[in-house]
């Protein structure tokens, strides 16, 4: 057997043609965090597969302002699985239907904080939330949003490491931007893994 969050899988349920025990997951959220290239889309795409391998129905979101890539969860790596891209979390209510047992939402650090509360009531209507997100913003300051569903978790924090680009070690947990751009949020692939004894903060200029 297989342990996943907390949840048993049936090492049956992977082979056709068997009689096999349906997981029944949640309610609960599970929360997988990181710095950039840490792996966590990766991490959200293989709990996915495995879920689905066991037979459940998962609904998939992802914010609109991750425009990297279309209407998928999308790893550096080339693995994707389909998703349904929102603008709001309200949104996500529209989609949620009875058969979805578990709710992924990736990139949740593009989500202002009105998804706490969505995904509170997810939870209470006895859904499994999965949710991979950025910890830091540049500045190395907490996403709230991303904070936040880290202190509701009920199942494992997945903190994810990636290799300082400047040092080598294995704990890179801050995203340094390689750009000029002084936005909290710049979407796109100019940002690099740093430890924190390499990660210099930008001087706030506000
Ligand atoms: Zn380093």
């Amino acid at each position: 057997m297989l342990k996943v969050s907390g949840h048993i899988i049936l090492s049956q349920a992977l082979f056709g043609g068997r009689k096999m025990k349906r997981v029944k997951p949640g309610p609960g959220l599970h929360v997988i965090i990181g710095c950039v290239r840490a792996g966590k889309t990766e991490a959200i795409i293989s709990l996915v597969r495995l879920y689905e391998i066991a037979g459940l129905d998962i609904l998939k979101v992802k914010p609109v302002q991750d425009t990297r890539s279309g209407a998928e969860f999308w790893s550096r790596n080339g693995t994707a699985v389909e998703a349904v891209i929102v603008t709001s979390p309200d949104e996500i209510f529209k989609l949620v239907k009875k058969r979805h047992k578990i709710i992924a939402i990736d990139e949740v650090q593009f989500f202002d904080e009105c998804l706490l509360s969505v995904v509170e009531k997810l939870i209470l209507a006895g859904k499994y939330v999965i949710v991979a997100g950025l910890n830091l913003d540049w500045r190395g300051r907490p996403f709230s949003t991303s904070a936040g569903l880290m202190a509701m978790a009920t199942e494992e924090i997945d903190f994810r490491q990636a290799v300082c680009m400047t040092c080598g070690s294995l704990h890179a947990n801050r995203s340094r931007r390689t750009t000029l751009n002084k936005e909290t949020v710049e979407v796109g692939f100019n940002y690099e893994p740093q430890c924190i004894r390499c990660f210099v903060p930008p001087l706030d200029e506000t």
